[in-house]
């Protein structure tokens, strides 16, 4: 359900309702209160008050353990080239075809309240509502990950957070991990480039970063990643301004994606695919599931499809933003994970997180409802509020045949024959060739290089000598003049104080 088709109760802010508790009875005054006589103690047949403070003391559901601070608006999809010969997603047939969309854009190791101009990937995660069912693009700013095995992922965010004594941000823990995991660089080099602080939500281009699987209409597959490119323009902070917005406006983001949309400056992003067929993948230099590589564009060139575009902003941020819920695995007939081990992973942790922050039926909340879905065998459970299908029986039953629609679905993946993506692979010289390819596109713009080399000497400062020394060999392994500036560079500003653990 999308916001212009809320549930009768939901009153918008232009209607004047007559204030009541939350039964719906009328209350005089809103501040008023039961006591004995004029002084005496309160009453427990007060329903308005202890209601009140009640309701006030469970306002908070748990914060995402990961991308916690967000802001988000809806939107649409408009199909722009025909690309029917690699696709049956009924969203993406026919030129002008329109879908809506919400999206939440996020920062992903802060907290709630934590700043938006952080140097940090953004996640950038959208929600279709097609005729199909939902279909989530839960994806980030940069094309690629610091990880390429799931067990990774808690152990690594763990060390972009708090250390567990100090309750600190952790120089030594953070780059005591990425040294020790050198598969990660790739990703390192694209957080510490200026594009590790986007000035804007606006302003940053979102990848799929995985691979996925797109069936034909013939029934055989392509696998494909996706990319947004921001209309506006890629723009960034020094690290310098992100510092200073971080105090003075640490909603910087929040807030410019909300005016801008407000003014009627509708940001949109046009949309590519990359595209290889099995064959094609199995000969590829890289490995497609391989989450710390990009398809270099020169070899898979970008396709164009179609364009997002935000143009309306949320009436309540609770409900409609902190509440949506996002997963790799809200997929629609057509589309298919490829076994890429970290999306594997992803399509249990995102909706189990959400049964854990929303409930059991967090599909029912308006926000992340369908636009049309029937499954009366889901019963029950916290927060059944959608009528919980009624009288329909709750099994399949012979007295009221349920209507199927046939979706043909591909086992392909399962003839891979390349590398396996594990945790015993080792990090071998080929990680390394994306992060040189990544500080060649810098040195082709004035400054970056150099700006690149602040913002690791200005974090790495602060970790321990040993840890410090062993994460210049890793960007020496990139370029040797890279390892011996961020040293020198390093060196210089390191001070006797450093983080422990
Ligand atoms: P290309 O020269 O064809 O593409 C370079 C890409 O780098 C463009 O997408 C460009 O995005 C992006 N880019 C430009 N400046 C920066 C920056 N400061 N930080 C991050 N990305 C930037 O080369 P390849 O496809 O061969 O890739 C070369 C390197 O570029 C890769 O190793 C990878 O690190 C990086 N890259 C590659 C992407 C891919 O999917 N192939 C996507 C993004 C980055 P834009 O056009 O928006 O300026």
């Amino acid at each position: 359900m999308v916001a212009d088709d809320k549930p009768a109760s939901t009153f918008k802010y232009a209607e004047q309702p007559v204030y009541t508790a939350s039964n719906g009875a009328p209350i005089p005054h809103p501040e008023e209160f039961q006591r004995v006589g004029q002084n005496g103690p309160l009453l427990l047949q007060d329903f308005h008050l202890i209601d009140l403070l009640a309701h006030f003391d469970r306002e908070r559901i748990p914060e995402r353990v990961v991308h916690a601070k967000g802001a988000g608006a809806y939107g649409d999809f408009v199909v722009t080239h025909d690309i029917s010969d690699i696709t049956q997603v009924d969203m993406l047939t026919g030129v002008g075809k329109k879908t809506p969309a919400v999206v939440r854009f996020s920062t992903v190791g802060g907290e709630k309240g934590s700043a938006d101009t952080a140097r940090d990937p953004r996640g950038f995660a959208i929600k279709f509502y097609t005729q199909e069912g939902n279909w989530d693009w839960v994806y980030n700013n940069t094309p690629i990950f610091f990880l390429r095995d799931p067990t990774k992922f808690p152990l690594f965010i763990h060390t972009q957070k708090r250390n567990p004594q100090t309750n600190l941000k952790d120089a030594t823990m953070f780059w005591d991990y990425l040294s020790t995991h050198q598969e990660a660089i790739h990703q390192v080099m694209h957080l510490f480039s200026d594009r590790g602080t986007p000035y804007s939500y606006r302003h940053m281009n979102g990848y799929s970063g995985h691979t996925h699987k797109w069936t034909k209409p013939d029934g055989t597959i392509n696998y494909v990643q996706i990319h947004l490119k921001t209309d506006q323009g890629s723009k960034t902070l020094t690290n310098a301004e992100a510092g200073k917005l971080a105090s003075e406006n640490p909603d910087w983001n929040t807030q410019d994606l909300f005016e801008a949309i407000q003014r009627g400056e509708h940001p949109s992003w046009t949309v590519y695919v990359q595209v290889l067929s099995p064959e094609q993948a199995e000969k590829f230099r890289w490995n497609i599931f391989d989450l710390t590589k990009v398809w270099p564009q020169k070899e898979v060139p970008l396709r164009p499809f179609g364009k997002l575009t935000l143009n309306k902003n949320v009436e309540n941020y609770f409900a409609e933003i902190e509440q949506v819920a996002f997963s790799p695995s809200h997929l629609v007939p057509g589309v298919e994970p490829s076994a890429d081990p970290v999306l594997q992973s992803r399509l249990f942790s995102y909706p189990d997180t959400h049964r854990h922050r929303l409930g059991v039926n967090y599909q029912q909340i308006p926000v992340n409802a369908p636009l049309k879905a029937f499954n009366p065998f889901h019963r029950d459970g916290s927060m059944a509020v959608n009528g919980n299908y009624g009288a329909n029986p709750n099994y399949p039953s012979s007295y009221r045949k349920l209507t199927y629609k046939p979706v043909k679905v591909t086992n392909d993946h399962e003839k891979w024959a390349g590398a396996a993506v594990s945790f015993l692979s080792e990090v071998t010289s080929e990680d390394y060739v994306q992060a040189k390819g990544l500080w060649d596109v810098l040195g082709r713009q004035a400054g970056q290089q150099d700006n690149f080399i602040g913002n690791v000497s200005g974090h790495l400062k602060a970790a321990k000598d040993d840890t410090r020394k062993r994460t210049y060999d890793m960007f020496s392994k990139v370029d040797k003049d890279l390892g011996a500036r961020i040293a020198a560079a390093t060196e210089k500003l390191a001070s006797p104080t450093k983080s422990s653990l």
